[in-house]
């Protein structure tokens, strides 16, 4: 986001969201190198950002789609992925879900319980057709990400456990309109430190020896996503760490022969992109600090309220005005709620109403979780 941009734009549509789609082309370029030298296949987890212009220039990279919703399978379907690269994940498929995934003839369902897969089997009956499924098991491996995204550990909702695992097989096996093809992970989101990745690997192998015992043979390992971004500086990252991300995975898999690996990655391919761009309605003085109000709040972007979430903030407007005096300042929406902050003590030039505001890295997990509290409008986004 430069200043020829807010040139371009003018301030008169604000709040909205800028996309960078050169360095989404440049991340995606990046990613389908990195993979394709190991022969990984990626899915594009569509919950990140499902704009549908950022989903085509990511269809017609010839990724799959992960997604979660039946909203989600039509979209991407819509936008150009191929049935054949579409997984559909989640906790809670409805039976309409599930009839519209079989209606399209989906490569994969992740099922994460028993009932789960006996509801699919009966549906699928139904249709007469045979539903291909990959186990979504709970590896129990911390991704030292925070609570809320943090899915892989028992205490979460999300997979089936271990100890259940011998029961499944046999739910399986009686089960003549379901295909075990797969297993499934995810451990959660934003995860820096790529340890936790390699400890997942370990588990996956230890899994696969329980399989292998039980002369079960499972056709892909679907490691999830959840590889992280620099929030802190984004100018200095603006892209992952592709190749570092699927070395661990190249070194550590234990694979069985033709065993294909499959990736979701929403947030490391959409969140550098965006910008979230307001405007200063008011500076206000507070007690201890100045509140800069803005025309944006989590209405627009949730994340810094859902989980203390950082983004890094900008003052677009001054920002090469750099012999300004610089002061501390709590960025705040306008949205009746306390928690409506996008950041305290944030240091920027001294700012006036008026002045144009960058919220960074918004391009995962903003426009997608927005929502019309306090009956706001929706905000625009522009390429
Ligand atoms: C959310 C989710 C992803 C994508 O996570 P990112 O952190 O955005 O990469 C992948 N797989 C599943 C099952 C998910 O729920």
């Amino acid at each position: 986001m430069n200043s020829k941009l807010i040139d371009r734009f003018g301030v008169q549509d604000t709040p909205f969201f800028y996309y960078d789609l050169n360095l989404l082309q440049q991340n995606v370029d990046a990613l389908k190198s990195a993979s394709s030298k190991n022969n990984f296949h990626v899915h594009y987890a569509i919950k990140a950002n499902a704009n549908s212009r950022v989903l085509e220039l990511i269809s017609k990279s010839g990724l799959g789609a992960d997604c979660v919703s039946g909203n989600e399978i039509r979209a991407s379907i819509e936008s150009g992925f191929t049935p054949n690269k579409v997984v559909f994940a989640g906790v809670g498929k409805s039976d309409k879900e599930i009839n519209y995934a079989l209606s399209k003839d989906i490569f994969c369902f992740n099922c994460e319980s028993i009932q789960e897969i006996e509801v699919i089997n009966e549906l699928a009956a139904k249709q007469d057709k045979v539903a291909d499924i990959a186990l979504r098991l709970n590896p129990n491996v911390n991704a030292y990400t925070h609570a809320y995204i943090t899915t892989g550990l028992e205490e979460n909702k999300f997979g089936i456990n271990a100890w259940e695992l011998e029961e499944v097989l046999q739910v399986i096996e009686s089960c003549k309109n379901i295909n075990l093809i797969g297993l499934h992970f995810h451990i959660g989101s934003q995860i820096t430190d790529l340890k936790p990745f390699k400890n997942l690997c370990n588990k996956i192998n230890e899994l696969q020896q329980w399989f292998l015992s039980r002369n079960v043979k499972i056709k892909h390992i679907n490691v999830g996503g959840g590889l992280g971004i620099d929030y802190q500086t984004p100018d200095l990252h603006p892209l992952p760490p592709y190749e570092e991300y699927f070395k661990i995975f190249h070194d550590f898999l234990e694979l069985q022969p033709n065993q294909d690996v499959h990736f979701e990655l929403g947030r490391s391919i959409t969140g550098t992109m965006g910008t979230l761009v307001s405007q200063v309605l008011y500076v206000k003085k507070g007690i201890n600090t100045n509140f800069l109000i803005l025309d944006a709040g989590m209405t627009e972007l949730i994340r810094p309220a859902l989980y203390q979430s950082y983004h890094k903030i900008e003052n677009l407007s001054k920002r090469h005005l750099d012999d300004l005096s610089r002061e501390k300042y709590d960025v705040v929406g306008p949205i009746c709620e306390s928690s409506d902050c996008f950041g305290k003590n944030v240091v920027l030039q001294q700012t006036e109403r008026g002045d144009l505001i960058g919220i960074r890295s918004a391009g995962a997990y903003g426009e997608v979780m927005a929502s019309s509290y306090n009956l706001r409008d929706k905000a625009k986004v522009l390429f």
